[in-house]
């Protein structure tokens, strides 16, 4: 296995002197030197074959021993240094002070065919950003991620990518539902990939120690690597910068809307500089639509992190990350304004996003979309099946669509929405007619913005019940379906159906708790 290394992160920045591994805060540093738990009995569960390619490596290299030593934890890869980041941020609002890589390890940097990569593992022991807990992750929440990173890709959003998904042989104890019924579950470490994992936290910490210094090596680290484009880093390209990560993570906002992603735990250190998905945690994907919908258990009271509420928190996070850039820049004025530009670009993109996956050619009026919206939510309507079916509208008989939102609703009052939906189908019909929409374009468009297939909750949930009776089948079968989402895949119809009712209220299927 040979790896053609490159660590940018490591050199650019300061490392914790101590090299201990024990809980601790830590200024001055921008990581701890840490290595890996060593794994009890590590067993290769699935490779994502694109991201072998992508780092550099063959399925030859993925059979190997050192593959699986190395992406369990067992062994560190001939002259490199894992480390543990540090970083700060807010949780559900509150400043919550260094958090930092608790239980990712950094193992590499690689440099394959001119794309930067940096591979971390994640649940593979503790290190001084712990805190009380023990650096582990169990095999739900590992499956949980490595499937739904690939499959967003796959879907277009940006997002951090997989590699690896090993059991560690070891147990691990976890309280599910906080309840006091902790449990062992199998222990499990997923290799994830993304060219940086810089967060908004890791700029906070910095701006919170008032280490002005490491601030402006970090800001400038960034640009140079990952925003060359902007130039050498001065005050006018620090605003330029925090115009992108905000342009960035609205993207990112308005692309969750289109798929129908709900992150769950949109804290700013889950929040990549690089306006990718990050941290996937108590995620959900909507399936009646809901914009109220949290699946985090954890905020399930105030639902903070809900559907609906996704892009103002986007805002509300860039405004931390904009504070903590302040002391770069030393003018509000420049950023007040940028986040101004979000709030007002918001609407007209979430207007653009919903035209476009209704297959129009220009866009619908805010009213039309609205009336969309509320009818999707009283009537209990599946994002996906709704908006894929749309390729069966026909505007010269728009009633006769009424059959196929049957067939997408979770409610059984029929009659009761009836009246609404025709007059909302008849008005979509005539828009079509008036800027004369080709039909083959139309069916083009729409299969290609609304996926025929996501990883719904309870999908992923069936293939860890079989994982955990070693059982891989179906995290093949979900990985292979999803690495084509628009596409018919007719083998796989039974995918692209209402959730099953057992899933309703099932654990894992329609609500989800931080404990992983
Ligand atoms: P999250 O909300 O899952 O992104 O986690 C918030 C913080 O808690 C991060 O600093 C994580 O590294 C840390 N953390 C979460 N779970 C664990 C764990 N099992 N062991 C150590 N740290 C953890
Ligand atoms: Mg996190």
């Amino acid at each position: 296995m040979k790896l053609n290394l490159n660590d940018t992160f490591r050199r650019a920045l300061p490392a914790d002197p101590v090299t201990e591994n024990y809980v601790r805060q830590v200024s001055g540093a921008a990581f701890s030197f840490v290595t890996p738990k060593k794994p009890g009995a590590p067993e290769l569960v699935h490779v994502s074959p694109q991201m072998l390619e992508a780092v550099g490596l063959t399925e030859k290299d993925a059979k190997s021993e050192e593959f699986l030593k190395v992406f369990s934890g067992a062994m560190v890869y001939p002259e490199t240094e894992p480390y543990a980041m540090n970083y700060a941020g807010h949780q559900f609002g509150n400043w919550a002070g260094q958090l930092g890589d608790g239980r990712a390890i950094n193992l590499f940097e690689v440099d394959h065919n001119g794309q930067q990569w940096a591979l971390q593992l994640k649940g593979a022991g503790r290190t001084p950003y712990s805190r009380g807990a023990d650096g582990l992750a169990v095999l739900r929440s590992s499956v949980r991620e490595y499937l739904c990173s690939e499959a967003m890709f796959h879907l277009g959003v940006p997002t951090t990518r997989a590699l690896s998904l090993v059991l560690t042989g070891d147990q691990v104890l976890r309280d599910m539902f906080y309840d006091g019924h902790a449990e062992y579950e199998k222990g499990a470490i997923v290799c994830r990939v993304a060219p940086t994992f810089v967060r908004f936290g890791n700029f906070q910490i910095f701006a919170w120690r008032q280490d002005l210094e490491n601030l402006k090596k970090l800001a400038d680290y960034t640009i140079t690597n990952f925003f060359p484009h902007l130039g050498e880093p001065s005050k006018d390209v620090y605003i330029e910068f925090f115009r992108e990560v905000c342009e960035q993570t609205l993207d990112l906002m308005i692309e969750w809307e289109r798929v129908g992603f709900v992150h769950g735990v949109m804290n700013t250190d889950n929040m990549s500089i690089l306006g990718l998905t990050i941290d996937y945690g108590p995620y959900g994907w909507l399936e009646n639509y809901d914009p109220n919908w949290t699946p985090n258990t954890t905020d399930a009271g105030l639902k903070r992190y809900r559907f609906g509420n996704q892009a103002p928190i986007g805002v509300w996070n860039l405004m931390q990350l904009g504070n903590a850039l302040f002391p770069l820049i030393e003018d509000a004025a420049p950023l007040e304004e940028i986040l101004a530009n979000y709030q007002t670009s918001y609407l007209p993109k979430h207007i653009k996003m919903m035209s476009d996956k209704l297959g129009l050619k220009n866009e619908a009026n805010e009213d039309l979309i609205l009336q969309l919206e509320k009818l999707l939510f009283d009537w209990e309507m599946d994002m996906t099946l709704f908006f894929r079916r749309l390729n069966r509208f026909d505007e010269s008989s728009p009633a006769d669509f009424w059959t196929e939102l049957e067939r997408s609703t979770y409610s059984d009052n029929f009659e009761k929405f009836r009246p609404k939906w025709i007059e909302f189908l008849n008005s979509y019909a005539e828009l079509l007619i008036t800027e004369k929409s080709e039909k083959a374009e139309r069916i083009e468009k729409i299969n290609s913005v609304n996926p025929k297939y996501v990883l719904r909750n309870y999908m992923a949930q069936l293939a860890i019940d079989a994982a955990d009776d070693r059982d891989y089948s179906l995290i093949d079968e979900l990985f292979n379906l999803l690495l084509n989402p628009y596409d018919e895949q007719p083998e796989s119809e039974k995918w692209f159906a209402l959730r099953p009712d057992w899933a309703k209220t099932k654990a894992g299927c329609s609500m989800l708790s931080c404990s992983s």
